[in-house]
């Protein structure tokens, strides 16, 4: 039996293990995780488009460095809100 080491409590795991025996983590989930990493970049680049079309992302590239932070982070904020939302379905 190939064992494999857990990302979570990095616990030695059968690679045939859907949960680890020492901390719980699913593994099953590591693959849907990426699927919505896809979806999240998909999104977001599908969100910048719009934006340059409005011309809000010209604007938005005009704003001090310090502001284009705030956005971000403001942005990155609500998208982990929806991205947990997603998840908890
Ligand atoms: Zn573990």
């Amino acid at each position: 039996m190939s064992l494999k080491k857990c990302k979570e409590c990095d616990g030695q795991v059968a690679t045939t293990a859907k949960t680890c025996p020492h901390c719980g983590a699913n593994f099953e989930h590591l693959s849907e995780q990426i699927g919505l990493w896809v979806n999240r970049v998909i999104l977001v680049s599908f969100i910048i488009l719009v934006f340059k079309g409005c011309g809000v992302y010209v604007d938005f590239k005009r704003l001090p460095k310090r502001e284009q932070e705030i956005l971000k982070e403001k942005f990155e904020e609500q998208w982990d809100k929806m991205f947990q939302k997603k998840q908890g379905q």
